[in-house]
């Protein structure tokens, strides 16, 4: 766990946010039917680099056989996450989650988004709505005072009650000098249930929901999760602090 009570840590992790935030309003930005995912990767890297970070997805995990091979995470439609970019041309109607990561300093910083490409229909964009809800609902939740299982089943009602599905297999997760680390942040869980929130707690929070199934399979490149019937899926995650008791989003400009 970060010690954000250490100027430079907390002043580091706050950069690394800042640097995914510029990245994913830079992508938004370049968004239209025509583009290429591995277009975006390029214009992700090429900013986190420009700005003295790496890329954290890049090669991760170090020391696998398989380590990710690009710089952010590309999912078109039924890629729920981890979408390699590739040559696949965005068309109007598409929904494209990018995940996006960024080393600064010792720290990392983690954020995704769900677009539109163009008009998409009203059901896709209620699913951007509730999936951008769930996210809400959960930092609603990150503060003294509750306990994990207060984010998570905010989370997952969120989801529920408006008759989408989410995975039990992908979660959120702590977040520091490391990527990954605990507590793993369920997007399902019990109210009053799990660890007390605590002041300079660091963690990833990301809704990933699914129209029709809450089944996932991995492609053949061994990292691209799809739902298993092919219906629409949609992503958010911000990093987020407590901070004297309250949240504060390290991966939105403010
Ligand atoms: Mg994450």
């Amino acid at each position: 766990m970060v010690n954000l009570k250490r100027p430079e840590a907390l002043a580091a992790m706050r950069e690394a946010g800042k640097i995914v935030a510029e990245v994913l309003a830079l992508l938004e930005e370049h968004l239209r039917p025509g583009i290429t995912t591995a277009e975006l990767d390029r214009l992700a890297e090429d900013w986190i680099r420009r700005r003295g970070a790496t890329p954290s997805f890049l090669g991760y995990p170090p020391d696998s056989p398989r380590p990710f091979p690009a710089s952010i995470c590309a999912s078109v439609n039924e890629e729920l996450v981890h979408g390699i970019p590739g040559d696949r041309v965005l068309e109007e109607g598409d929904l494209i989650t990018v995940d996006v990561g960024a080393f600064y300093h010792g720290y990392h910083g983690d954020a995704a988004r769900t677009y539109a490409v163009g008009a998409i229909s009203q059901d896709a964009r209620r699913l951007l709505a509730v999936t951008k809800g769930a996210l809400e609902a959960g930092i609603a939740q990150s503060r003294v005072g509750k306990r994990l299982g207060d984010v998570s089943s905010a989370v997952q009602r969120h989801i529920e009650s408006q008759g989408f599905y989410l995975t039990h297999h992908y979660s959120g997760h702590g977040i520091g000098a490391n990527l990954h680390e605990a507590p793993q942040v369920l997007n399902y869980g019990h109210a009053g249930h799990g660890i007390p929130l605590q002041s300079g707690m660091t963690f990833c929070i990301e809704p990933m929901v699914l129209v029709g199934t809450s089944r996932t399979r991995v492609l053949s490149d061994h990292w691209t999760v799809v739902s298993a019937d092919g219906s629409l899926t949609a992503h958010f995650e911000d990093t987020v602090a407590i901070m004297d008791g309250t949240p504060e989003i390290f991966t939105r400009l403010k």
